[in-house]
């Protein structure tokens, strides 16, 4: 038996002297891989990869923490809305009623808008409630 290098992950393994010229890869997936053209890993190239991935899949975590928690987190029975006008107007809905035909336009405006919203932050169940309340 005799070392060798295998072409592929290069990795040594143990060959017969027989076979010595005529091997080149420590197993049939080695020799799979690579007649498939390199399309798999290898050693160099995960090492390479992992940490680009990691990086990136970090750095988007700490964009979502730092940027979009604080804005569109909301707390369950929270009057939270983004953008002070848009609140006013719903405080106004709810206060003076939907009993004129304009007035219940406006409500489903603004209904329309919340579902919006709520599509946009996933924040349905609070959404509800709140449906519930301007109704
Ligand atoms: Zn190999």
């Amino acid at each position: 038996m005799i070392k060798k290098e295998c072409l592929f992950c290069r990795k040594e393994y143990l060959i017969k002297i027989w076979k010595r010229n005529t091997s080149k890869y420590c197993s049939w997936n080695c020799k799979i891989n690579s007649q498939k053209g390199r399309i798999s890993w290898s050693k160099g190239l995960t090492k390479e990869t992992e940490p680009r991935i990691k990086k990136i899949s970090e750095s988007l975590k700490k964009y979502y923490k730092e940027n979009l928690n604080p804005k569109c987190g909301f707390k369950k029975g929270h009057k939270v809305h983004p953008g002070k006008k848009l609140s006013e107007e719903h405080k106004r809905n709810i206060s003076i009623g939907i009993n004129s035909s304009q007035k219940f336009k406006d409500s489903v405006k603004s209904k329309e808008r919340s579902l919006k919203l709520s599509k946009a932050l996933k924040g349905r169940k609070f959404s509800d409630e709140w449906l519930k309340k301007v109704n």
